[in-house]
């Protein structure tokens, strides 16, 4: 247990007390574990060999009736995991040595998050149907189903959107884009994506021609450098974050870009803590280093990217006193980073939401591809832009066309040819224009535009940028069907409610942060009257009319996906059997594609494209009237909302949301630690405690958003990266007032 914690999980939350025949394994100063490093994700147990170290509830999962293996449901690093059953019930979650994501190892969501949210007794298991006076009452299926199909028939067309949902299997984002498509004759359709990743999926498509992460995550612990910028990969992507760990145990550079004093820092050779907004600027700043001193990989260059002339003459407005202004980071800084990053070869970006949900999302991710293609960084092992992904299934919903502008596959709506593929294999006239996207439908809404909103595993009322608004436009709605497990913010607004079933009550497939199809397997019965969600969207689809919603099985949905889209076309359950593959999968003898971009970039000429880039500042930054500058993130313990917050030991490690903020900051205002505050902004407000650490910025101040009762995304601004239409959830102007 004390290897596993120093060795493997670099926590040394465990060590030996006492020497001699005294000695025993424990907390230094023999500390609650809560007070200690522990991260609580259970590998000290796993390894015990003495069984001094059990769950709490071992005794009843002692001696399960059968074990499956499966995918974790919160996030993209998409462990493998194994249920234990007993008596139907989920009794353990343990880990699966061979899993390629995870090879054994969890975070305490995974571990300990799982089998308390499944069989919760909150969970709906009944269709519910608003009445007059607002409450809910159950409804049977059949009732909920004509009921549905009656009014969705009232609103075909532009009338129409669907949010898809990246906690849903790819089968089940599948068939809800088709059933927009083909029966409701829109392209409004969208998922979570939007809010996170989707300047990834502009970015990447727009250098490299694909949307997808480069490279396997098992390769960053070989790579000679890793650049981690807008990500808090150990509490974020706890998993991956070993991999980082591991990376700089075997002799790795690190380099951490975060305004926070996160825990990455402790293990880097180098932290720079920019402004929140300026990583634009603090980018195109390292390239132009680069090329000051004949650091670029000529060669690469000139073999392989197009549009250099107009990318190097961007490259003018950012001189170093420039970019040191803007971002607050020491020139010298600047300059130690773009050595390191060009000359510890092969060298490896990691990212998150820390460089996408900004007013300018896609041109941070444009930046990026720069950095690697003009320092031949890609399309080579443990090289690459890798963005991690959110949600357990925000790739696989971008695979799937739950998106406005494109088909299954990433194949264009605007472009004939996929328009007329897809309308032969699903036997019907669809839709040429472009549908909106789901910020815009939702604000299409408050115009009276959009009538009928289908909301599949989502929470917009509660995740969505400006939450106030977002409730008015489902308030202004005709008729909203929201299907979920529990009730959530946004279910709170719907017309009918239908339940769905969680990840283990259903086969499928998930696609994590590596373009890994992964099999997801039913373990137990579907709680109480749930039904999986592909077979609840086929059910409205038939009560419409609708042909070619006969499915019998997933994986029948996986043979139709494969049949339609390339890069799917050699994956099947039958293979996915055996293990997972990363697409492009091109043929059913093809072992699936780790690095993409080996020879050629997927773009209509064979080079990547390298990007001119404008700084431009985030669209609010703090006055006069709002001083400080809010900028939020994830927390280890939970997952956006409603799965963690069913599960008692998560919420006894987090249960509250807190503002971080510097003890200047903080002294300024008269506010000590711990102190219940008011945060302010142009949009809204919200209760508080405050957290006084040195770790963040001074003018800056941090929170999660996790929380209903205090929720975070009142205060965020809606304004939308012009290409993607991600918010920018990472820059808004606040005030806090002591209470
Ligand atoms: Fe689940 Fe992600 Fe934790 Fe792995 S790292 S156990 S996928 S939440």
């Amino acid at each position: 247990c004390v290897r596993v914690c120093e060795e493997i999980r670099k926590n040394n939350a465990i060590d030996f007390n006492y020497r001699g025949i005294k000695m025993v394994p424990g907390t230094a100063l023999n500390k609650n574990l809560q007070d200690s490093n522990c991260e609580f994700c259970g590998a000290c147990v796993d390894l015990c060999p003495t069984a001094a170290l059990l769950e709490k509830d071992f005794k009843e999962s002692a001696m399960p009736d059968k074990v499956i293996t499966t995918i974790c449901p919160y996030c993209g690093v998409g462990c493998s995991i194994k249920l234990e059953i007993k008596n139907k019930k989920i009794v353990r979650t343990i880990p699966d040595n061979e899993g390629p994501a995870n090879h054994g190892q969890l975070c305490v969501k995974g571990r300990f998050g799982i089998k308390e949210f499944v069989h919760h007794k909150e969970r709906l298991t009944k269709p519910l149907v608003r009445q007059p006076d607002g409450s809910f009452t159950e409804i049977p299926w059949d009732e909920a189903l004509e009921l549905i199909a009656k009014r969705f028939n009232q609103y075909k067309g532009n009338q129409f959107a669907a949010i898809c949902s990246s906690r849903c299997t790819n089968e089940d984002n599948y068939v809800v884009q088709k059933f927009t498509r083909a029966i409701m004759g829109t392209n409004n359709v969208d998922n979570c994506a939007r809010l996170c990743h989707a300047p990834t999926v502009s970015g990447l498509s727009i250098s490299f021609g694909t949307g997808g992460g480069t490279n396997p995550m098992y390769e960053l612990e070989n790579a000679k450098c890793i650049f981690a910028i807008g990500t808090n990969a150990t509490k974020a992507h706890p998993v991956l974050g070993l991999r980082v760990k591991k990376a700089v145990q075997n002799g790795a550079r690190l380099i951490v870009i975060d305004p926070r004093q996160i825990e990455l820092c402790k293990y880097a050779d180098l932290w720079l803590q920019l402004r929140p907004g300026t990583d634009v600027a603090l980018i195109m700043g390292i390239v132009r280093v680069i090329f000051e001193e004949g650091l670029q990989d000529t060669e690469f260059i000139k073999n392989r990217c197009e549009n250099f002339e107009s990318f190097e003459q961007s490259l003018n407005k950012f001189n170093i006193d420039f970019v040191e202004k803007i971002t607050g980071i020491p020139k010298n800084k600047i300059i130690q980073a773009a050595r390191i990053y060009a000359t510890s070869k092969p060298a490896s970006i990691i990212y998150t939401l820390g460089i996408t949900e900004h007013s300018h999302g896609t041109d941070n991710v444009l930046s990026l591809s720069n950095l690697a293609m003009i320092t031949g960084n890609i399309g080579k092992s443990s090289s690459g832009v890798n963005p991690l992904r959110g949600q357990n299934n925000v790739q696989g919903a971008c695979d799937m066309g739950c998106v406005p502008t494109t088909y299954p596959g990433y194949q264009k709506v605007a472009e004939l040819s996929s328009k007329e593929k897809f309308e032969k294999a699903w036997g019907t006239q669809m839709s040429a224009e472009p549908g909106l996207n789901m910020v815009d439908s939702l604000w299409a809404t408050l115009e009276g535009k959009i009538k009928a909103l289908y909301i599949v595993g989502i929470d917009p009322a509660l995740t969505v940028a400006d939450t106030n608004r977002v409730q008015k436009a489902l308030s202004a709605a005709e008729f909203v069907v929201v299907q979920e497990i529990f009730l959530t913010e946004t279910a709170k607004f719907a017309d009918v409610i239908l339940p769905g079933t969680s990840f283990a009550e259903k086969d499928g497939t998930f696609t994590n942060l590596e373009r890994r199809v992964q099999r997801v397997k039913k373990a137990i019965e579907p709680v109480g009257d749930s039904k999986p969600d592909w077979l609840i969207t086929c059910e409205i689809a038939k009560k419409m009319g609708g042909c070619g919603f006969d499915y019998s099985d997933p994986s029948q949905i996986m043979d139709e996906i494969a049949s339609l889209v390339p890069s799917f076309a050699g994956i099947s359950f039958n293979r996915l059997e055996k293990e997972g593959i990363q697409w492009p999968c091109p043929d059913s003898e093809h072992p699936g594609t780790p690095i993409l971009h080996t020879e050629r970039f997927n773009t209509p000429s064979g080079k990547g494209k390298l990007s001119s880039i404008e700084y431009r500042p985030s669209a609010e930054i703090p006055d006069k009237e709002y001083p400080l500058l809010l900028t939020t993130g994830r927390s280890l313990y939970h997952f956006h909302t409603v799965m963690t917050h069913k599960v008692e030991g998560l919420r006894m490690l987090s249960n509250k949301e807190m503002v971080w903020i510097n003890p200047h900051d903080a002294a300024s205002l008269g506010i000590e630690n711990k102190d219940t505050v008011k945060v302010i902004s142009r949009r809204g407000e919200v209760k508080v405690q405050a957290l006084v650490t040195d770790d963040m910025l001074p003018g800056t101040v941090y929170m999660t958003f996790h929380f209903p009762e205090s929720p975070t995304n009142v205060l965020t601004n809606p304004a939308l990266d012009p290409l993607s239409k991600t918010p920018e959830y990472k820059v808004c102007a606040v005030k806090i007032e002591k209470l």
